[in-house]
């Protein structure tokens, strides 16, 4: 694969951008920045035109965060390269539209979405592989989670062409920072399936994850999605996060009975919903399971397996200690007192 630097460079008159403007309180001129070293990567902003101070990128595919509902949430990159781009490959024209007109900004904006996707592609690819500049934008937050972009990221690395992130916001970890649910170790589910014999086949593969759960919900979805996740992961500590980073933004943390049961009761709210759900308790998991299952498992694991792998496997499966599972193997295998 060639090697492709991402170093900003000066020039490109038509591309100079101000955000200074709009009756923001507080907002840095861009201005002030560019022309100067860049933040990240040690990125040199060159200047040899003096007419403008606007960076310029390298030919290659930027996959750039924007905000998932407060419009400031946006990075001074995140403006660069919406202003230098080419193209700009975005989920909703409109939306992006926006977002582009608060900071005063145009460009070329391509619609690509999971319904023209397999059409645009190549299209992209080819723009790319004539040395443009392409930004991927999405509705809110960062693309590729839960939303387009992954198989134009997979088709621009297949091909040689420099892709990068300017990364950003995204809702499941402001939901995860605010859950107050361990953060060391999670799993990002996205949405769970609409159909509830589907959903309920994920949440029994996902119960016995020993790491927080993140899910997208919707608010006409989300009582029932709580009640399965009451039944099927058992009452554990979890969180609703609505409107993140909005106006109305609310946190609901508790239990999980008592999360479905308030949102049974007060009905769907509006907006959009993140739910924050811990691992399984690993002390929980350790008195589910009874010495006799333990046996019957590992007798099973030992069928197939080495005591060592046997024990490995069960250990993980139920949380016992591994020096446990171990003696307990070598005594079902004949090999312990
Ligand atoms: N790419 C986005 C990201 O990085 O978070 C997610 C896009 S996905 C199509 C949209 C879902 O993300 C919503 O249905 C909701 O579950 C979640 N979401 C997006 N913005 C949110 C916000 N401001 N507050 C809570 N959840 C949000």
């Amino acid at each position: 694969m060639p090697r492709r630097q991402f170093a900003h460079k000066a020039g490109g008159g038509k591309t100079t951008h101000a955000i200074s403007g709009r009756g923001e309180r507080g907002a840095e001129p861009i201005e002030s920045r560019l022309g100067s070293k860049q933040a990240g990567g040690g990125e040199q902003a060159a200047s040899d035109d003096a007419t403008s101070e606007a960076p310029r990128f390298a030919a290659g595919l930027y996959v750039v965060a924007t905000p998932i509902g407060n419009l400031r949430d946006i990075t001074l990159r995140a403006l660069d390269i919406l202003a230098a781009a080419d193209v700009i490959a975005c989920e909703d024209t409109r939306v992006t539209e926006k977002l582009m007109s608060r900071y005063g900004l145009a460009g070329q904006r391509l619609a690509y979405h999971e319904h023209n996707a397999e059409r645009m592609r190549p299209l992209l690819i080819e723009k790319l592989k004539a040395g443009a500049v392409v930004a991927l934008v999405s509705d809110a937050g960062t693309p590729l989670i839960s939303d387009p972009g992954f198989k134009l990221v997979r088709a621009a690395i297949a091909e040689g062409i420099a892709v990068t992130t300017l990364p950003g916001a995204s809702a499941a970890l402001a939901a995860l920072v605010l859950s107050g649910l361990p953060s060391d170790r999670f799993f990002f589910q996205g949405f769970l399936p609409p159909k509830e014999a589907a959903r309920r086949r994920v949440l029994g593969e996902i119960a016995k994850l020993r790491a927080t759960l993140i899910v997208y919900e919707t608010g006409p979805r989300l009582a029932a999605t709580l009640a399965d996740m009451a039944e099927l992961l058992g009452d554990r500590p979890a969180s609703v996060a609505r409107e993140l980073t909005k106006l109305y933004e609310e946190l609901h943390r508790g239990g999980l009975a008592a999360l479905a049961a308030h949102y049974a009761t007060a009905g769907a709210p509006k907006g959009e919903i993140v739910i924050v759900v811990g691992g399984v308790d690993e002390a929980a998991a350790r008195a589910a399971i009874t010495d006799d299952e333990l046996d019957a498992a590992l007798d099973a694991a030992l069928a197939t397996m080495s005591v060592k792998d046997a024990s490995a496997a069960v250990a993980e499966a139920t949380g016992r200690p591994r020096r446990e599972v171990y003696q307990r193997a070598l005594i079902l295998a004949g090999r312990g007192e």
